[in-house]
């Protein structure tokens, strides 16, 4: 048996699933099996999501080439319109992980001409110009399956030259999406230290209800009273010791009595909640640091004070 981290239901063992405590698709690889099919469906879809597609994830993926479960990488400027003509859709190609040129998306505009004859306008890319003939074949094709099949009796080519070609695109931010999941990843990293133990904490307790609702706005992050600060990088606070841009981290600092979780997800966002403040003689805790780089698929958990003994170590060998 075992108990699902979010639902807190008895599950039979058959019943776990693997549940990646940062998500899979910016290179996470730590994971828990503490959890039942739905509540990992649902963290899927309604806390990991919103963070997986933000527009700043998408650009990270694109540039650190980090593909989701089906091997897609995201293109984060992919649905933009020209900006002298906003029926023009338009999108930026990526070379090595960098935005490299405009690239005008196939347009077909069906009409008729003043003498009721039939006319296509078809708008493609320069890049594309020797695609034409296959395209013509294909609207042949398609339109004979209706019974009336398209002749091309006289084609035309004009080319256009936009010479200020600027892309339009709007992208929507919600922050407590992603403060979400950040808090989700310092939620279950510090159920991974902690234990089952940790499932009775008054603070587990609160960001449960948090993680369990399907939507999230203000109101329902003041009713969790969580201490704490997530924020995009660098805005908030800057710690020179997990600033790696191609990784992700999670610091455990325990002071007080409080144990502070500090997660940063690239050089994208960052933030810390105390996740626990009973800490105690009873609670082992130590302050640690688990660093994953992403590029590499490595995975680095130290204790806090051998990573900043072996920082110092490296910064001497750097000054010699
Ligand atoms: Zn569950």
């Amino acid at each position: 048996m075992f108990k699902c981290i979010l639902c807190c239901k008895d599950f039979d063992n058959s019943k776990k699933t693997e549940e990646h405590i940062f998500p899979e698709s910016i290179g996470g690889n730590i994971c828990l099996w503490e959890m039942c099919k739905n509540c990992n469906s649902h963290l899927g879809k309604n806390v990991d999501a919103p963070m997986i597609n933000n527009f700043q994830i998408e650009a990270k993926r694109q540039l650190l080439k980090l593909s989701g479960k089906k091997g897609h990488i995201p293109n984060p400027l992919e649905d933009g319109v020209l900006s002298s003509d906003p029926s023009q859709k338009v999108k930026y190609k990526f070379k090595n992980g960098l935005p490299d040129s405009l690239y005008i998306v196939p347009n077909f505009k069906y009409r008729q001409d003043e003498n009721g004859n039939n006319t296509i306008q078809i708008i493609l890319d320069k890049k594309d110009e020797h695609k034409l003939p296959e395209i013509l074949e294909k609207i042949k094709k398609r339109t004979s399956k209706n019974g009336k099949p398209v002749e091309f009796s006289n084609i035309k080519k004009f080319e256009g030259r936009d010479e200020n070609p600027w892309m339009k695109m709007t992208k929507i931010f919600n922050l407590y999406d992603w403060q979400r999941c950040v808090i989700k990843i310092a939620y279950e990293m510090t159920y991974r230290k902690l234990g089952v133990n940790y499932l009775y904490n008054p603070i587990a307790i609160r960001i449960r209800e948090l993680l369990k609702k399907e939507k999230i706005d203000k109101t329902d992050l003041e009713d969790a009273k969580l201490k704490g600060n997530i924020n995009l990088a660098n805005a908030s606070f800057n710690i020179s010791f997990v600033d790696d841009p191609n990784c992700l981290y999670v610091v455990f600092l325990p002071i007080d009595g409080k144990l502070i979780c500090l997660v940063r997800i690239f050089d994208v966002f960052e933030g810390f909640i105390i996740t626990d403040d009973t800490c105690n003689e009873s609670f082992p805790v130590d302050g640690e640091i688990i660093k994953i780089d992403v590029i590499n698929k490595s995975k680095e958990e130290l204790k806090f004070i051998d990573f900043i003994t072996q920082q110092i170590k490296l910064n001497e060998q750097e000054s010699i």
